[in-house]
């Protein structure tokens, strides 16, 4: 058994990453400024897209996108069940209701057919999740959305490419929590190529002002800044855009060594038919930003949650990744809904479990872990 306990996830802290931190506390300048301006131009360079807004979280960038569409009472937003709840959430607290569909049982991608069924006159907006990295079809979606607006959660895939080219060609979130592949310990980043998106996700990031003051000062704008609706405030402080910055640098490396870490997963459960690692999409070119190595657990001699704390015992952490949204107190309470409602989502709900993958770990950490459950399956 491992001395030390392996965490399923540990952000990757370099000493560059520490020094972009420290500089901006030593420049006089730490809430949003030049490393804001910076991390947005970068973040555009690698997706392809034209505006960037960062922002103190992906949660805040569904908010503001919803308030910019007008989205509210008596309109409906499809997004699937299998998903973090801060969507869902969000677009509960604009009083709008989230119609939570269905995924693929084996990819967890919501399903371009769930998404057609779902669709009515009242929906406004639908959000795909790449899952764990993998791009959904995005171009299926597309087909089925019409017109009806289709932004991205981005929040597990940066560096995540689509027949060829990288995810979010219009309307993305992506997220820079502690456990995503690149960090500013908290933050978020609505990326699209629609000025005028841009240009209202700004307004309503910092109080409905037209400008903040780093444009008051650096940009030599009028020092009257004007309110033109009441906004939030969202913005990025620069230390935590320096530490994204830093680490944007990195993104091939971190990606390619997280695709690694999976291979020897996907190699060493080749063989073990009660863990079962999420399969791939069909029909499309991709790439993968490897965000999470899911597996499903699928043996009668545990639960997933007895796995997860016998793991635990052995001194390997993993995570939930996710526990749908359908079937949580809140959700069911309010629509009603019943186990039954999304068989695959919840079939996954109860069977999976993400394994520790982070770009430090080392292939005798990727050997630990496979020890460790070999160990289980064989009680
Ligand atoms: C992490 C995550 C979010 C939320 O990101 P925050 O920056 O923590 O608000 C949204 N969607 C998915 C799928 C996520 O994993």
């Amino acid at each position: 058994m491992r001395k030390d306990f392996l965490p399923f996830t540990r952000p990757a802290i370099t000493a560059a990453d520490i020094e972009a931190v420290t500089d901006v506390l030593k420049s006089g300048w730490i809430t949003n400024g030049p490393a804001n301006a910076a991390f947005e131009q970068e973040v555009c360079r690698l997706t392809g897209n034209r505006y960037g807004v960062a922002l103190s979280s992906a949660t805040a960038a569904m908010h503001l996108l919803l308030k910019v569409l007008n989205i509210g009472p008596g309109d409906e937003v499809i997004t699937p069940s299998m998903t973090w709840v801060s969507i869902a959430n969000m677009i509960e607290l604009v009083g709008a209701r989230p119609v939570l569909v269905e995924v693929d049982r084996e990819t967890l991608l919501v399903r371009p057919d769930a998404v057609a069924a779902a669709i009515t006159p009242r929906t406004k907006l639908i959000v795909p999740v790449h899952f764990a990295g993998v791009p959904v079809d995005i171009d299926a979606i597309r087909a089925v959305a019409g017109g009806i607006p289709v932004v991205e959660d981005a929040a597990h895939a940066l560096g995540t490419c689509y027949k060829g080219r990288h995810i979010g060609a219009e309307h993305a979130i992506y997220s820079f929590h502690a456990i995503k592949n690149v960090t500013c310990g908290e933050g978020g980043m609505f990326v699209t190529s629609d000025e005028a998106m841009a240009a209202a996700i700004r307004r309503w990031k910092f109080h409905g002002i037209v400008m903040d003051a780093f444009d008051r000062q650096n940009r030599g704008r009028s020092p009257q800044a004007e309110v033109v609706e009441p906004g939030y405030k969202y913005n990025l402080t620069d230390m935590s855009a320096a530490l994204g910055l830093s680490q944007l640098r990195r993104i091939d490396a971190i990606n390619a060594r997280r695709t690694e870490l999976a291979m020897q997963y996907r190699a060493a459960f080749a063989d073990m038919p009660e863990i079962r690692p999420l399969g791939d999409p069909s029909g499309y070119d991709f790439k993968s930003a490897w965000h999470l190595f899911v597996v499903r657990v699928d043996t009668p001699k545990y639960t997933r949650d007895e796995f997860m704390a016998e793991l635990k015992a052995l001194n390997i952490g993993s995570g939930l990744h996710f526990r749908c949204v359908h079937l949580q107190k809140y959700y069911r309470e309010t629509y009603g809904y019943q186990p039954g409602f999304l068989p695959d989502t919840e079939y996954n709900s109860d069977h999976i479990l993400s394994l520790p993958l982070f770009p430090d770990m080392t292939d005798g950490d990727v050997g630990d872990v496979v020890a460790a459950i070999r160990e289980l399956l064989a009680r």
